[in-house]
């Protein structure tokens, strides 16, 4: 049986949000029982939530906000029945189905998102996994984007690996893979029986050991408990990712969860500001659902991600790019430009080189 969290109090969420802001700035993750008290919180209390996480974020990252762009390089018609997903099996959610689109096609979309501020590119394909013939499609098309566009991030998210390829696209060019485990490893079963929890900590591992660097992310508002959002965020911890997409259902009429709406614009901010705490200098990054779900509360959560989605999502619309870049001028943030470094250099201060004890003269550290 799963204990109860209740809510802190005004004095006990001053002493709980200061502890976080503390050990965050010295980048250790909260404990689970911080963890789940600060999901328990009450809305009144959610400015107090935001401030607290907002200084981290600072702190790690400024004012800059990170610009993704995702490309749907293969849309629908997916045998895997992920019952969030409006590309799913037996899916009727009237979405854009195509094959592969064409190299050309998908790099002339990179270099508009480019040049309307992207920083990284995301080229994703609906299905289980890859043949060794769609990675060397997709291995062409990162060579066609990184020819036009040597700086700009290339991230691939194709679905479960096997041996071999993700050191393909490693050799191909791609920064990063993406892979999100979406919940926590209990709750797993309940939002797809076609591949397992384990099978997708195995491919962020693959990609991770192949040299990309490891992207993933999870779903809220799927009916998961405070102690499921807080499972998947240390689980998440565990893989050591380098960028955390945090996505909102977006409930797709036609999928099994298509009549779920059961997120609120605190509990969106509630949820970033956990990850913010669990990931304080990692990239976390507000994706799919923000428009729904925050609503006129997205302002807010630039304070806590410091990366966003431009554009459309993979079968859905976003909001229109000119909105989002008038949204992040008005909130006093700034576009990060593809010459900076996303993430703290500060990163390799946390490895002190031993010059005392054994081997030395100086007295050793007891
Ligand atoms: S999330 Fe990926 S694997 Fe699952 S149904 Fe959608 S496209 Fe297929």
């Amino acid at each position: 049986m799963k204990a109860m969290t209740t809510q802190p109090s005004a004095a006990s969420l001053d002493v709980l949000l200061s502890d976080l802001v503390s050990a965050a700035l010295e980048r250790r993750p909260p404990t689970r029982e911080q963890a789940l008290a600060l999901l328990a919180g009450d809305d009144a209390d959610v400015l107090d939530v935001v401030a607290a996480a907002g200084r981290v974020r600072r702190a790690f990252f400024g004012r800059r906000v990170k610009l993704n762009y995702l490309v749907n390089m293969k849309s629908g018609l997916c045998p895997e029945d992920c019952f969030y997903c409006s590309q799913r099996l037996g899916s009727e959610a009237e979405i854009l189905k195509y094959s592969w689109i064409k190299t050309d096609e998908a790099a002339e979309l990179a270099a508009k998102a480019v040049g309307a501020g992207a920083k990284r590119v995301c080229l994703v394909a609906s299905g289980r996994g890859p043949s060794d013939r769609d990675v060397e499609r997709v291995a062409d098309t990162v060579a066609a984007i990184k020819g036009g566009t040597p700086d700009v991030e290339v991230c691939v998210c194709l679905g479960l690996l096997r041996d071999g390829q993700a050191a393909r696209l490693a050799e191909a060019g791609a920064d990063a893979y993406n892979h999100n485990l979406n919940t926590a490893q209990e709750k797993y079963a309940d939002i797809c029986t076609t591949h397992t929890f384990a099978d997708r900590v195995d491919t962020l591992r693959d990609a991770s050991a192949a040299g990309l660097s490891p992207c993933s992310g999870a779903i809220f508002g799927m009916g998961e408990s405070d102690e499921d959002v807080v499972s998947v965020a240390f689980a998440l911890r565990e893989l050591d990712p380098d960028s955390v997409p945090v996505n909102f259902l977006i409930p797709f009429e036609g999928t099994p969860l298509g009549s779920r709406w059961e997120l609120t614009p605190a509990r969106c901010l509630r949820i970033l500001a956990l990850f913010r705490f669990v990931f304080p200098d990692v990239e976390v990054r507000l994706a799919g659902g923000r428009e729904i779900h925050l609503r006129s509360m997205q302002p807010l959560a630039l304070h806590l991600a410091n990366a966003i989605f431009l554009g459309d999502y993979l079968t859905s619309e976003g909001a229109a790019g000119a909105d989002d870049l008038a949204m992040i001028a008005d909130a006093g943030f700034s576009v990060e430009g593809r010459s900076e470094d996303t993430l703290p250099t500060a990163r390799g201060e946390q490895v002190a080189l031993r010059r005392r004890g054994a081997g030395t003269g100086v007295p050793a550290n007891t």
